[in-house]
């Protein structure tokens, strides 16, 4: 029976890339959508891109930071496919700015969004995995929660958090066939950072070894290393994949 695999965020960007590259690797794979626009504008043709991979593909509408929304999405992922065999937690936002001028609205968001959205769904996942005895997760930090980055305490906060419910998870959970594991990507070209300033993204490019931005295939490679067989003896880690960059 194939596997199936959740992928949060995943109407764009490095969540629609790591669907169809699960896809392509033979998972069946849940889309999650935060809501009708999202599923419009990507969900549905996310979903068709898996499909042409001769797998199930559904979309799923939740938004993540919601604890009880994300405990429908899961047993309602289990109820169509039979299993929950790998969740990558992938939704993410940014609202950046100087500590000195941050919103607390806006700490909150991308807290909530980004960090408290790995726990709602490690929370009702780890529940249907411990069952089943196995399972994977995969949850997408930053080399901005692993170095930090002016202007982004909020978002480095929730990165840094990310890699601390990961090596705590996976302590938790080995002893039930359960890998946990964090890729940290750097600078990726997705419409998160397709906004920055194209002055910004040159500076950016000069501190990064490869001298390019990252493309979402790049993490989704990652993404399928740990969801794979290969990966069954590596829990706790955190790989950054990010082109060799100093922050
Ligand atoms: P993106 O293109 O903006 O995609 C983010 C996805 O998350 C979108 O599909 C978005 O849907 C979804 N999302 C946002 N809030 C959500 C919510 N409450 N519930 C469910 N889904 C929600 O960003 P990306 O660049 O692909 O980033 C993907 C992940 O990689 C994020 O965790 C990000 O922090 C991380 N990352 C990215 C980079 C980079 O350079 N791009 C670097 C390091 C880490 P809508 O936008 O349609 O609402």
């Amino acid at each position: 029976m194939a596997k199936t695999a959740l992928i949060t965020g995943a109407s764009q960007g490095i969540g629609a890339c790591i669907a169809v590259t699960l896809a392509s690797e033979g998972f069946n794979v849940a889309i999650n959508c935060r809501g009708e626009r999202e599923l419009e504008n990507g969900g549905i043709q996310t979903a068709e891109a898996c499909r042409a991979h001769g797998v199930e593909a559904e979309c799923f509408l939740c938004d993540v930071s919601d604890f009880a929304a994300c405990g429908e999405m899961v047993k309602a992922v289990k109820e169509r496919f039979g299993s929950l065999d790998v969740l990558v937690n992938n939704a993410g936002i940014t609202r950046d700015g100087l500590l000195a001028r941050m919103k607390e609205e806006d700490f909150d968001a991308v807290t909530n969004v980004n960090y408290k959205s790995v726990f709602n769904m490690m929370r009702h996942a780890s529940g249907v995995m411990i069952r089943q005895k196995s399972g994977r997760i995969i949850n997408i930090s930053s080399v901005a929660g692993i170095y930090g980055n002016a202007g982004q305490m909020n978002y480095s906060a929730a990165k840094a958090g990310i890699i601390g419910m990961t090596k705590t998870a996976a302590k938790e959970l080995g002893s039930r066939g359960i890998t946990v594991n964090a890729v940290a990507p750097g600078f990726v070209r997705t419409p998160m950072t397709d906004v920055l300033d194209e002055k910004y993204k040159e500076a950016i490019i000069e501190r990064i070894a490869l001298k390019r931005f990252g493309e979402p295939q790049d993490i989704a490679n990652a993404v399928a290393f740990f969801a794979s067989d290969k990966a069954s003896y590596v829990t706790g880690q955190v790989l950054e994949v990010s082109g060799c960059m100093s922050m």
